[in-house]
């Protein structure tokens, strides 16, 4: 999980500039797809750390 944390991170710039960004699961657990959708009602991520 430290490999999909640390790629989070790199994308949100360690910034809360983008509120509504989040993952969902992508076809491989490291490239997790980034959704900008805030109405987006599918499951997402939960990122932690
Ligand atoms: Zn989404």
């Amino acid at each position: 999980m430290s490999k999909l944390a640390s790629a989070i991170k790199r994308t949100l710039g360690g910034s809360s500039a983008e509120p509504t960004v989040h993952f969902h699961q992508g076809t491989n657990e490291a490239f997790p797809e980034v959704c900008h959708e805030g109405a987006c009602s599918r499951p997402q991520l939960s990122v932690r750390g």
